[in-house]
């Protein structure tokens, strides 16, 4: 079990989290006394006269402007992401990535330099290395869980350490407490994208950590229908954030912030199903005997098992997974699947799998996939709501089918 909570209990109200994922972040009286948060469909809004433009301009009172700098159903969701990750405040975006690369850019400038880890999210990597080049900005990726040459990485122009936890495909844990004691010795800011764990999960925040990432088109949406981002963390950071994506525009577009906030609402009852169901599906395929190999935090076989259960709470949906065979064994094994839908994403009710050499890298050599542990017979499953027997059940027949 995480050890921490009381610290964000004082800062969220007493609610639990249940409650908070239905009610947080709106005003208990919504639009014409709706019980549901209606959606803002709306590019503009209106002054009244001008005493109330002079009121926003001038004295600075709450209002609406323009889609791109605010909208009150965006908002809601806003605080309501806050408020489930014990944050003082949140920016929500049109996707992960855009608030991904929104966050990094106002965080630099030309000369600075940043340290991430190489088990990141492939877009985030390919920003990093590829284009923040374009600003002379310098990144140095290091190895996961190599904690001296992280700190060896770090240069004078450093300013903020990047890492995903758990990351993807192998779950890997990064060791929260170990890199906030690295960074606070230089002075530096900590990112962590949690979107595989989620606020349920994992509550980087309460580990000093600085600013939290999500793709909330993963467990937070949860539906596998919208495409959404947040960061999360102090008013003064996410502020700065909040100015920049004025101008880049990744905006979350109204309908989306509904879709969102429907979600929100049964996150915790889907995450904790996908716990279990995750822990159930990494140990039935633990034992099979067409498998080689399974990565699931919450398996004492992992690599990371210890530091898994002292930092989160469960191992959530995704279980990644070697076959034993080839790529023909691999190709068998999908096609026999029928409950399983074939796509890449996660953290949504329906169970999709995945195999990385065939979809998100197959535009590299067989070399540089093996040099990422991207082999010809990984999966990764992400475990959906569905009845766990069932699939387990297609998993199985599959698995015999493939051989
Ligand atoms: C999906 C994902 C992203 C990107 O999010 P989008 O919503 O697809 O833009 C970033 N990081 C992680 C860990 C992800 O799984």
């Amino acid at each position: 079990m995480a050890k921490s909570s009381p610290k964000s209990k004082a800062k969220s109200g007493d609610k639990s989290l249940s409650t908070r994922s239905i009610h947080a972040g709106e005003p208990r009286r919504k639009y014409a006394d709706s019980l549901t948060t209606p959606i803002i469909q709306t590019s503009t809004f209106t002054f009244k006269n001008s005493k109330h433009i002079e009121d926003y301009t001038k004295k600075g009172k709450e209002h609406f402007e323009y889609g791109r700098y605010g909208n009150p159903t965006a908002q809601i969701a806003e605080r309501r992401l806050a408020n489930l990750e014990g944050a003082e405040d949140c920016v929500v975006f049109s996707s992960g990535m855009s608030a991904i690369t929104t966050t990094i850019l106002t965080l630099v400038q030309s000369g600075d330099h940043i340290v991430i880890t190489d088990d990141s999210y492939k877009k985030t990597l390919e920003f990093c290395r590829s284009y923040l080049k374009q600003f002379g900005i310098g990144c140095t990726i290091v190895p996961f869980g190599k904690y001296s040459a992280l700190e060896k990485a770090i240069r004078k122009n450093t300013r903020f350490i990047f890492s995903e936890s758990p990351t993807n495909p192998y779950l890997n844990i990064f060791d929260l407490v170990k890199l906030k004691k690295i960074a606070s010795r230089y002075k530096l800011l900590t990112l962590i994208d949690s979107t595989f764990s989620t606020p349920f999960n994992q509550r980087p925040l309460e580990f000093g950590i600085d600013l939290v990432l999500h793709s909330c088109t993963k467990y937070l949406g949860g539906h596998n229908d919208i495409l959404a981002g947040a960061v999360l963390g102090r008013k003064e950071l996410v502020d700065k954030i909040r100015n920049l994506h004025k101008s880049m525009g990744g905006t979350i577009d109204p309908h989306c912030c509904y879709l969102l906030l429907r979600g929100l609402k049964t996150f915790p009852l889907r995450v904790a199903k996908q716990n279990e169901a995750g822990l159930k599906v990494a140990q039935f395929l633990e034992r099979h005997p067409r498998v080689k190999k399974v990565y699931y935090p919450f398996l004492k076989s992992h690599r990371h098992y210890k530091i898994a259960k002292e930092q989160m709470k469960g191992g959530s949906g995704v279980v990644t997974f070697e076959i034993k065979g080839n790529i023909n064994t691999s190709k068998r094994f999908l096609d026999a699947l029928k409950l399983c839908y074939i796509g890449p994403s996660l953290g949504g009710v329906e169970t999709l799998i995945t195999h990385p050499a065939l979809v998100s890298y197959y535009d590299y050599t067989r070399k540089q996939r093996y040099e990422l542990g991207i082999t010809d017979t990984l999966f990764r499953l992400a475990v959906g709501i569905e009845d766990t027997q069932d699939i387990i059940d297609d998993l199985n027949r599959a698995l015999n089918q493939s051989r």
